[in-house]
Order: structure tokens, then sequence, then C-alpha cells
């Protein structure tokens, strides 16, 4: 597990940067694609850091969703963003799935692969926001699906585990 200290010296941007700098995308057969990632204890300034820091990572990478193994951290961390507005959460939890549908989807992880996936048409997600407040919402469509898929990553679960893979020469990434 790499963890990210306080730095309590290095003023907010400096740190943030640093931390965004040591960000590197890891792709499958990577081994940290595979791990049980472990619970935040705290939501700190490392962990906003880590999230500002994924943020900025997912949308230069034109992705709209982005979990914490992806970058080599191993803690149950992920982001998404399909247009709607940011969704940064710690220790995200699923409930009352509903209506599942079959679609293709895309890994930053695993380039030039897609699968077809079922996934819940609908769910509410629950878990901490950057200010450590537990909070819950509804998900539906694409939002739905983008956070199954980031939470089947701190899973250690791959598209390619739902279903055959499928070799594209696009680059349709759904993080
Ligand atoms: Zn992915």
């Amino acid at each position: 597990m790499k963890t990210i200290p306080e730095e309590p010296n290095i003023p907010r941007t400096n740190r943030w940067n640093m931390i965004h700098k040591s960000l590197e995308l890891r792709l499958y057969p990577d081994s940290m694609l595979r791990v049980k990632t472990l619970p935040v204890k705290d939501v700190d300034g490392a962990i906003r850091a880590l999230m500002e820091a994924m943020t900025a990572f997912m949308h230069a990478h034109q992705a709209i969703g982005l979990a914490a193994p992806q970058v080599g951290i191993a803690q149950r961390v992920f982001i998404a963003d399909t247009g709607e507005g940011l969704l940064a959460l710690a220790n995200p939890e699923i409930s009352a799935p509903e209506r599942e549908e079959l679609l293709r989807e895309g890994c930053l992880s695993l380039p030039n692969i897609q699968v077809d996936v079922p996934r819940a048409q609908s769910v509410v997600v629950h878990g901490l926001d950057a200010n450590g407040k537990e909070i819950e919402r509804e998900a539906r469509g694409l939002m739905a699906r983008v956070v199954q898929h980031e939470i089947d990553h701190l899973n250690g679960v791959l598209i390619i585990d739902h279903g055959p893979p499928i070799v594209t020469i696009e680059d349709d990434q759904h993080g």
C-alpha cells in the first residue's frame, strides 16, 4: 500500500502538485489492479489532495471515472464526472440496484478493450465526501454505471471479469 503523508509545512497547492506528479496510470496486468483496497480511516488533507489530484488526472485522460488503485493507491476512493458534477467518495457502497442492462464499457487501465457489462441502471451510492461527511445520492444511467465500474476497481474486479473482451482500436474510455 502506498500512503500519502501529510506535509504540514508544504503549502497545499505544492502538495497537490507533488501528489499529481506521483500518480501513474496502472495498466492491466499490473497487480495493483487486483488488490483488495483498504477503507479510508479518516478523510484528511491527504485524502482530499488525492481526490483533487485524481480529478485532474481523470480530466487530463478524458475519462469519466477513476479509482485509486488505477493510480497506484490501495484505498477505497473513487471519483466520477459524467458531466453532471463531480462525485468524489471514500468508502463508497451501493444499494438498491434496479433494472439491469447490458452496455459496452471501456477502461483507462485496459486500453483498446471493451466488454459488454451487465449493470444496474439505477443505484443508491453512499460514502464519505471530500469533507468526510456521509452523503447518499441516487445515480442513474451512465452515472450509475460508472459508480459500479469504479467500485469494482476497489474490489480488484475488472471489466474482463464480466465478459469476453472485444478488441478495438478506438479510445472510448470510461475510466
Ligand atoms: Zn476502469
